[in-house]
């Protein structure tokens, strides 16, 4: 499975990335921002993204994921910071399936993975 981790913290992706390698998901692609994962799309079957980037912020690029039938229905996983309900309620209006609250456990993160891969 390919996975799109979207963050402009390569902190943030490298804990992203480490949690989704040991937990068996090797095909991962990263992006720093919402632009640079537009272009970065092709047999992405899952997305992982942060909701402040510069350039294009995450709810945009959930945006443009969801009114482009070329990327179809592709789960994505808002990571996003505390106290931000109003944003969630947002973000899942705009189509996120789910999402995670920093800072998360790996634990957390591969059980919300694991949940919008299987519907
Ligand atoms: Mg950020």
């Amino acid at each position: 499975m390919k996975v799109l981790v979207v963050d402009d913290s390569a902190t943030m992706r490298r804990i992203i990335v480490n949690n989704l390698q040991t937990a068996g998901y090797e095909d991962i692609v990263q992006a720093g921002n919402g632009l640079e994962a537009l272009s970065n799309m092709a047999g992405v079957e899952l997305i992982l993204t942060d909701w402040n980037m510069p350039v294009m912020d995450g709810l945009s690029l959930v945006k443009e994921i969801r009114k482009n039938p070329a990327f179809g229905n592709v789960p994505i996983v808002m990571v996003t910071t505390e106290g931000a309900q109003e944003e969630v309620i947002e973000a899942l209006k705009q189509g996120v399936n789910d999402y995670i609250v920093k800072p998360f456990s790996k634990q957390t993160l591969i059980e919300k993975v694991e949940k919008v891969i299987n519907g």
